[in-house]
């Protein structure tokens, strides 16, 4: 193995392996150090998004409504299915395969750009030296880089509460594993995570209970589009406990008691298993030395500029490590821009057009600014919302809950924001990606000619609704 890279990346998740193949595709001699050990006991590429985040948790998600679509809605449609079973087994081995899969395709990729892939852990020093352990316990070894970047990712934040055992208690890690579906199911924080693990078990059977510490329903999420989505989830059979926080919990052999107080005092639920899905937080234990000379900000992130550099000169961190919000797309931009950088060319990921999804059902998507933000900002502004329930396309797939809502400047007419509640939001969203990237206004999309049935043409009718020109709803226009 050569002891010399010009760049060393350490942590081969998708921040981490696309800033090696890019940086590999523009010349320069790229390893990449990944420490995983997969369920099979293999290394594996992919980092968090791959083996245990994005990919396992949206397979469940697409197995898990298939499964309540034949339970709950297909009679809707004249189908009638007898008997119809599930078997939980094959669906984790779906999920395992496209796993498997997919960080394979990783080590591909790694070979056909001629990336070194050094299994194990990668540590960094002063003076750009990065100290390497195998995975075979092999010899520790000292790597020389022109540059290094740092992208060892984010871990589940533990709370002393309920701590994890991936028994009776587990992270979402755990959630993705159950071997049998759960008769009642808690789940500590409503968050993005939360939501979907607890939908995925929902659906498949459990009894779910939700318990969120925060009064408001995902707080970050447009006010309008939150409370459809929450009312649309209880629909669904959540039970979602807001300003409940979580004081304790006990175990016993089978069961886990746990303890939460809101304005109404103490009160006590027993689970079968309980999902801790409170955050996460950067992982950075082991990652550097103590002479290493990167600093770390308040929040305990990598601290780092606008494009990436940390305090040390040729050392870079991206992705769950620094600012911004923890997303593999996020974390991926940053990746290509840092290999870009590297090379002197001028790159810069735009953070104000970072899309944002939860994956249930309705999905929830939003990019841009929320209508309270534009709000606090003092800026005039208008706002042109329309539900699914006008649409064509919805209604023939028996999809009518939610709506696009569009924010846009009152002055310049320019989008500011876009937020979906609904089907398919995960897809629509970009829409609202490409306008705002391409600085459209809401009369750029109101010109456009979208196709006849679509889900795109309530986009096409909330960008009308900012002017109130929309066809298929009654707008009554608000008195200025
Ligand atoms: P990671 O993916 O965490 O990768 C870092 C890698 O570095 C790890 O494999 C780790 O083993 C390795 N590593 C760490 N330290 C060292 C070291 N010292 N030496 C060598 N290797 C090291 N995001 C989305 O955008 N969409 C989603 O749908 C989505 N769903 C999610 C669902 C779940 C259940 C979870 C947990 C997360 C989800 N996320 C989702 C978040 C997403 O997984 C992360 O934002 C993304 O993985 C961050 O990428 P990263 O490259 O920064 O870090
Ligand atoms: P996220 O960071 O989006 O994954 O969301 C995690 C959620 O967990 C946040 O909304 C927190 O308010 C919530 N949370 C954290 N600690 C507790 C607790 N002890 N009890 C209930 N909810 C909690």
């Amino acid at each position: 193995m050569s002891d010399k890279f010009d760049v060393v990346v350490i942590g081969g998740g998708p921040g981490g392996y696309v800033t090696a193949i890019r940086c590999a595709q523009l010349g320069l001699n790229t390893a990449c150090i990944e420490k995983r050990i997969n369920k099979q006991d293999e290394p594996a590429l992919g980092g968090t998004c791959l083996n245990v985040g994005c990919i396992p948790s949206k397979a469940l998600l697409d197995s898990s409504w298939k499964y309540h679509e034949t339970e709950s809605s297909l009679a809707d449609h004249g189908i009638k299915i007898k008997g119809s079973d599930l078997d939980l087994g094959t669906m984790l081995q779906r999920k395992d395969t496209i796993v498997k899969n997919l960080t394979g395709g990783i080590a591909q990729l790694f070979k056909a750009n001629k990336v070194t892939w050094l299994q194990g852990t990668g540590q960094l020093k002063a003076g750009k030296q990065v100290e390497f352990q195998p995975l075979d316990g092999g010899e520790t070894q000292t790597i020389q880089a022109e540059h290094v970047v740092l992208a060892a990712g984010s871990v589940p934040v533990d709370i002393p509460v309920a701590p994890v055992d991936q028994n009776l208690i587990v992270d979402s890690t755990g959630a993705l594993e159950f071997d049998k579906v759960p008769k009642r199911l808690g789940v500590i924080g409503a968050g993005v995570i939360g939501l979907e693990l607890g939908s995925v078990w929902n659906r498949l059977g459990s009894e779910v209970v939700v318990l969120e510490a925060v009064d408001a329903f995902l707080p970050m999420v447009d006010k309008q589009i939150a409370k459809d989505a929450q009312k649309q989830l209880e629909k669904q059979g959540l039970d979602i406990r807001l300003g409940a926080r979580v004081t304790g919990s006990e175990t016993t052999k089978t069961k886990v008691k746990v303890t939460y107080s809101d304005k109404d005092g103490e009160h006590t639920e027993s689970f079968d298993k309980l999902i801790v899905a409170v955050g996460r937080r950067p992982y950075t234990e082991g990652l550097l030395s103590q002479d290493a000379g990167v600093s770390l900000d308040e929040r305990n992130f990598i601290y780092v500029d606008s494009q990436c550099r940390t305090d040390v000169p040729g050392v870079y961190a991206i992705g769950d490590l620094v600012r911004g919000p923890a997303l593999a797309h996020k974390a991926i931009e940053e990746g290509v821009m840092v290999a870009e950088v590297i090379m002197d060319e001028h790159t810069q990921v735009n953070y104000d057009v970072i899309p944002g999804v939860i994956y249930t059902h309705p999905e929830v998507a939003w990019v841009g600014k929320t209508e309270e933000e534009v709000k606090e900002s003092g800026d005039a502004y208008k706002t042109g919302v329309v539900p699914f329930a006008a649409n064509g396309r919805a209604m023939a797939a028996g999809e009518t809950g939610g709506m696009v809502k569009f924010v846009a400047d009152e002055k310049t007419d320019r989008i500011l924001g876009m937020h979906i509640v609904g089907p398919q939001a995960s897809e629509l969203i970009h829409q609202g990606v490409v306008a705002m990237e391409f600085g459209a206004t809401a009369e750029d999309l109101q010109m456009m000619v979208f196709g006849h049935p679509s889900l795109s043409e309530t986009v096409h009718e909330a960008a009308l609704a900012v002017d109130y020109k929309a066809i298929h709803v009654a707008q009554r226009r608000r008195k200025k």
